[in-house]
């Protein structure tokens, strides 16, 4: 019972008050769930943390119990990795303050998309934990080469034998003691890498049919033709963290004849008219930083795979500076950072 191994670490830290509140999926219908910040144990008893279901990314919960002050007692934070990799940008963003939060991730198997579970019941952690769902899965989690997130404090290695927890920090260890919990020092990869490698394939084939589909300007204006400009995909996305949007301000409004003017230039101006600078505005803010969770694509109501997109146009920046986006509390953000040695012709 890999999901109730995480449930009673919670319980007993509220039961033993070694937290104020815990941080995890929470069952809200049967087809529905959300991150919830609980406090009394017997709440946890529709929490899943494993369930296959992404209502968004969590990082942005924890941005909101944190931006202006951390909590006084400790908050346990149970996240999938591409949450924790968003935690971690949006520290060094300073959008989190990470006093007083122990946080836990687990080897994750992905997420089924969330619109297939329109009046059909979420199957439980075990379950699904327990059977082969590569094929249901969101493309971006088929293609995640990174889940598994060592910047928390505790991991539950779902993916090895025994599925142990490990201690990534002294914090972890300490909350582990202190609970009687039993945890693991080595941390074992075995499983883990051949699953790494069989989603790595699978980012090759993805990364492939994007630079045949969606590369170049054409092209990418055909994959975001159906875009309606609503912003959901913005609005989800952890990383938009800008308090004013550019996209969103009085900027784009223009007297008629302006856009007459751009109709005469083209010969014709297409409604919405800023799909394209939308979406290109928001990779340049984005590209540096984004975690590849999907919760994006998620929130898109025309399907678009702008997910898709924005992990591979991300990876490819990223790749540049030799970042990747949350794997680390040390590495500099690349645009925060200046080295002489960056002018050096490659
Ligand atoms: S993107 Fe990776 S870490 Fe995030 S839900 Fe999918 S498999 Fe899990
Ligand atoms: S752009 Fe999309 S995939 Fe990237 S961090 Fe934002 S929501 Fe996640
Ligand atoms: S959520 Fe979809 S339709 Fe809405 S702006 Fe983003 S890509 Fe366009």
């Amino acid at each position: 019972m890999f999901s109730e191994k995480i449930i009673d670490i919670a319980r007993k830290a509220l039961e033993k008050g070694e937290v104020g509140g815990v941080v995890m999926l929470r069952k809200t219908a049967p087809d529905a769930a959300t991150h919830t910040l609980i406090s009394k144990p017997e709440m946890l008893d529709d929490a899943d943390p494993l369930m296959p279901y992404f209502p968004g990314n969590g990082a942005n919960f924890i941005r909101k119990l944190t931006k202006l002050a951390p909590p006084d007692k400790k908050i346990l934070a149970v996240l999938r990795p591409c949450e924790m990799r968003a935690t971690v940008e949006l520290v060094k963003l300073a959008q989190i303050q990470n006093e007083n939060i122990i946080y836990l991730t687990f080897d994750c198997a992905g997420t089924i998309p969330r619109k297939e579970f329109q009046n059909a019941e979420i199957p439980d952690g075990d379950t699904f934990y327990g059977g082969d769902n590569f094929e249901k899965i969101r493309p971006v989690c088929q293609s995640c080469d990174i889940s598994r997130a060592d910047t928390a404090d505790i991991g539950f290695l779902a993916f090895e034998d025994g599925a142990p927890f490990v201690a990534y920090t002294d914090a972890g260890k300490e909350f582990l003691n202190n609970l009687d919990v039993e945890f693991s020092e080595d941390i074992p990869a075995a499983k883990y890498g051949a699953i790494a490698e069989k989603r790595a394939e699978s980012k090759k084939e993805l990364y492939a049919k994007l630079d045949e589909q969606s590369a170049g300007l054409d092209n990418l204006m055909n994959t975001f033709s159906h875009c309606i400009n609503c912003h959901n995909c913005m609005t989800n996305c952890p990383i938009c963290i800008c308090r004013e949007c550019f996209f969103e301000s009085e900027a784009l409004d223009f007297e008629g004849d302006a856009f007459l003017e751009l109709a005469e230039r083209k010969g014709a101006l297409r409604a919405p008219t800023d799909v394209m600078l939308f979406h290109l505005g928001r990779m340049t803010h984005m590209a540096t930083s984004c975690v590849a969770c999907g919760a994006c694509g998620e929130a898109c109501p025309e399907d678009i795979p702008v997910e898709q997109i924005f992990k591979w146009v991300s990876e490819n920046v990223q790749s540049q500076f030799e970042y990747v986006a949350g794997r680390k509390w040390d590495e500099e953000l690349p645009l925060k950072t200046f080295r002489e040695e960056e002018l050096e012709p490659r």
